[in-house]
């Protein structure tokens, strides 16, 4: 995705200079030839796996990180998604099972989710960096993750792991609405979209999550109270890890963000 051309020039302090509308086609689809990203080559590429809890708005800051770093987001949670919007006709019996996982709340395998992620490895070779949200998920997807990097020569330069109670978690769940067209994120109080129902950037629905449901949230909780929170201490021995405190607004955690990058050099 967006190879070499474009230069971007972004100021740490000022913020918002460079919005990129981002083509994940390529990740959403897993196809080599669907790229449409303009070129573009940022001063320094960011190459960063944003972790934390279901609802914690690592959606929410993976945008704005985006759109000031030029990196791309990439949610593995988004190809599950488009595949369970697209006609059925063409999913796989791996792609229905990981769908039926998804609907219940619980994780993908990490086999399917991996194979998925290796199909995909050009997004991570980008010159523009990347975003990851959603992925790794698991021990066994972060060191496969690290292993897939090392292969395509290139490397990690941050793991940032938002944190934020769970009642507040569970409140941002509940009223986290997301386009049905580009994805991106809002909240009914904490970040409404200019005309309720819908999106600011491209004018599409605004939608509940099926995965958004009560009974779907307990699951996800669970799975990554067991299964990912873990990556914390395990990105954190590899020196990786960024900690931010995701209570407050967007803006003020992507500021918090932003900040702990830049110290880290
Ligand atoms: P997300 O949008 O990241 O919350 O992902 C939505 C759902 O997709 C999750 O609840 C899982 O069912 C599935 N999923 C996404 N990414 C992964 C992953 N890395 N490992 C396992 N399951 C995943």
């Amino acid at each position: 995705m967006g190879g070499a051309g474009k230069v971007f020039q972004w100021h740490w302090a000022t913020a918002r200079p460079m919005s990129i509308a981002h083509d994940r086609t390529a990740w959403i689809k897993g196809a080599d030839d669907l790229c449409h990203t303009p070129a573009a080559k940022p001063a320094r590429p960011y190459r960063l796996v944003l972790l934390g809890a279901p609802g914690v708005g690592k959606g929410t800051q993976a945008e704005l990180l985006s759109e000031c770093l030029g990196a791309c987001p990439l949610s593995t949670g988004d190809i599950f998604r488009a595949a369970k919007s697209a006609d059925d006709c063409g999913t796989s019996d791996a792609m229905r099972t990981a769908l039926d996982a998804m609907r219940r709340g619980e994780l993908v395998s990490d086999e399917t989710v991996l194979a998925l992620v290796v199909e995909r490895a050009r997004c991570l070779r980008c010159g523009g960096g990347f975003l990851l949200d959603g992925f790794p998920r698991t021990l066994a997807q972060a060191r496969a993750l690290l292993v897939l990097l090392a292969t395509n020569n290139v490397a990690l330069d941050a793991v940032v792991s938002y944190e934020l109670p769970i009642d507040q978690i569970v409140a941002r769940l509940a009223g986290r609405r997301t386009c049905g067209k580009c994805k991106a994120v809002f909240h009914v109080t904490s970040r409404p979209p200019r005309a309720e129902g819908v999106c600011d950037h491209c004018g599409g629905a605004l939608i509940q999550r099926e995965d958004d449901r009560p009974e779907s949230i307990r699951v996800r909780m669970a799975a990554y109270e067991e299964n990912t929170r873990p990556l914390a201490e395990f990105f954190r021995a590899k020196g990786l890890l960024l900690t931010i405190p995701a209570a407050g607004s967007a803006e003020d955690v992507h500021m918090r963000t932003t900040s702990a990058l830049r110290a880290r050099g």
